[in-house]
């Protein structure tokens, strides 16, 4: 579905990615793990085009992408949810959901888009409980389905989620990883997944690469990953091997 080949990425003279291939097969989940500062937030950035970078980039359908910049990027389909979530916080949580429709249907469009806007709320209840609330106003957990359901407004080809695990509580994870698998399951969107907490996206993925210095230093089935010593060693800890 998408083939990243040699992708490369700069910050002024910093090389962060150093050639990076990484493949997300239909209907799959694929995970990048890495320490901090490895390069995986550089390279969703890279894939949506946010900063400059150079390599090959092929989308399913479109072809090359590389050349082209984020507005079109996410006109064909590669739907970022960034870290940090980005929830708009002076907009209610149902206009944060219409922003999300925005590369289909327009700042002026007359589409409904009233069939994605039930499918959200199918998935995430709380969000049509809040749905008058401001975006600030909602707890971390709640801004994480915000801005996933948000992308799904986008009608997706494929999500790219950023860390969507970062600074919440464990059942809240729980119940948001659930939903991920679910959008991959039942939706059958591709899912190419950051995420520090490595058990976790070893857990729900099918497919994992290991980034270190901006490079690919590990890659295979999330399986057989999560019982590799060096992944063991290096991000799951003594104790996770059999777990
Ligand atoms: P984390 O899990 O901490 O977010 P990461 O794997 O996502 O880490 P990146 O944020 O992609 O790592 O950073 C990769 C490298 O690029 C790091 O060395 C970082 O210092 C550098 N970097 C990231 N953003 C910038 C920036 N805006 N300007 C300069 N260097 C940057």
């Amino acid at each position: 579905m998408l083939e990243i080949k040699n992708l490369h990425a700069y910050y002024g003279p910093i090389e962060a990615l150093k050639g990076i291939d990484v493949s997300v097969a239909n209907d799959s989940i694929t995970c990048l793990i890495g320490s901090n500062g490895a390069g995986k937030t550089t390279l969703l950035k890279s894939i949506s085009g946010m900063i400059h970078r150079t390599g090959s980039i092929e989308l399913d359908g479109l072809g090359e992408i590389t050349g082209k910049n984020s507005r079109q990027i996410a006109r064909a389909g590669l739907i970022h949810v960034p870290e940090g979530r980005h929830v708009f916080p002076g907009l209610t949580v149902r206009d944060n959901l219409e922003t999300g429709t925005i590369n289909w249907h327009g700042f002026f469009g007359r589409q409904s888009y009233r069939d994605e806007l039930e499918e959200v709320y199918a998935l995430f209840p709380r969000l049509k409980e809040r749905e008058n609330q401001l975006g600030w106003s909602l707890s971390g957990g709640e801004q994480q389905m915000l801005a996933i359901g948000r992308a799904l407004m986008a009608r997706p080809k494929v999500l790219m989620l950023d860390e969507p695990s970062m600074g919440l509580a464990p059942l809240v994870i729980a119940e948001l990883f659930e939903k991920i698998v679910e959008v991959n399951r039942t939706r059958h969107i591709p899912i190419l997944l950051v995420e520090q907490n490595a058990r976790l996206a070893l857990d729900i993925s099918d497919q994992a690469y290991i980034i270190d210095g901006g490079r690919v230093i590990l890659e295979g089935k999330a399986a057989d990953l999560k019982h590799d010593d060096r992944v063991v060693q290096a991000y799951l800890g003594k104790f996770a091997a059999g777990q």
